[in-house]
């Protein structure tokens, strides 16, 4: 069953999902919609309610729907892979939870955004790939890589690979991860290359929004209809 929603992955870990998850949560949120957050599960905090966790940043930016512990309901405090990190604590992750887990969300939520772990191909379960868990849920992809040189190749690889394992992608987002310096007329600078790298992506990808998202926005730049492209 096709739900309203969006899954956010990245073309590797740190590139930017939290932060571009939030955005596009606060930007659903401004439209009146009840937004649900779900992450299947996270390593590298000691609780869902530590406030510097993406399950935290995830719900504070939904206004605090439910409780952290519905946004994440398996953490991990190594900051590995979660099936390891699970492992090295003694546990296992609970591949049923994974998906099960969502299922809080469908009724308290008009619309669910969720966020995975690592890339879209990193292992969150012994048996589950991220990749798999889009599969179920029956979400597009919102594909983020960070907002610097080599974003065209990674995307475009990122967005390859989903199509060919069946999953729709609803958007590319190249997000700044750092405050970005150097002037627009300079073609080797943050900006032109954020720039550049979004025209070179779209003309390969013209069905779909490329996005750019500054580094500390809180809300999606303008132009792009994201609770349309949940299938709300
Ligand atoms: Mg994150």
């Amino acid at each position: 069953m096709k739900r309203a929603g969006l899954f956010v992955v990245g073309t590797d870990t740190d590139v930017g999902k939290t932060h571009v998850a939030t955005a596009i949560v606060r930007s659903l949120a401004v439209t009146g919609r009840r937004v649900g957050v779900y992450k299947p599960v996270a390593s590298g905090c000691a609780t869902a309610d530590d406030t510097a966790g993406d399950a935290w940043l995830l719900w504070d930016a939904a206004g605090k729907p439910l409780a952290p512990g519905d946004v994440c309901p398996q953490v991990f405090a190594t900051p590995i892979a979660p099936h390891r990190s699970a492992r090295h604590a003694g546990s296992h992750v609970d591949e049923r939870l994974l998906r099960t887990g969502l299922d809080a969300w469908l009724s308290a939520a008009d619309v669910v955004v969720v966020e995975g772990a690592g890339g879209l191909f990193s292992p969150v379960g012994d048996a589950t790939l991220v990749a798999d868990l889009a599969r179920d849920f029956c979400m597009p992809l919102v594909i983020v890589d960070a907002a610097r040189l080599g974003a065209v190749g990674r995307s475009l690889a990122m967005c390859r690979a989903a199509r060919a394992e069946g999953l729709e992608v609803a958007a590319v987002v190249l997000s700044h991860t750092t405050p970005a310096t150097g002037a627009a007329h300079d073609p080797a600078s943050d900006v032109a290359i954020a720039r550049d790298s979004a025209a070179d992506i779209a003309l390969r990808l013209p069905t779909i929004p490329v996005v750019i998202l500054e580094h500390g926005a809180t809300h999606m730049p303008p132009g792009v209809d994201w609770a349309a492209l949940a299938g709300c």
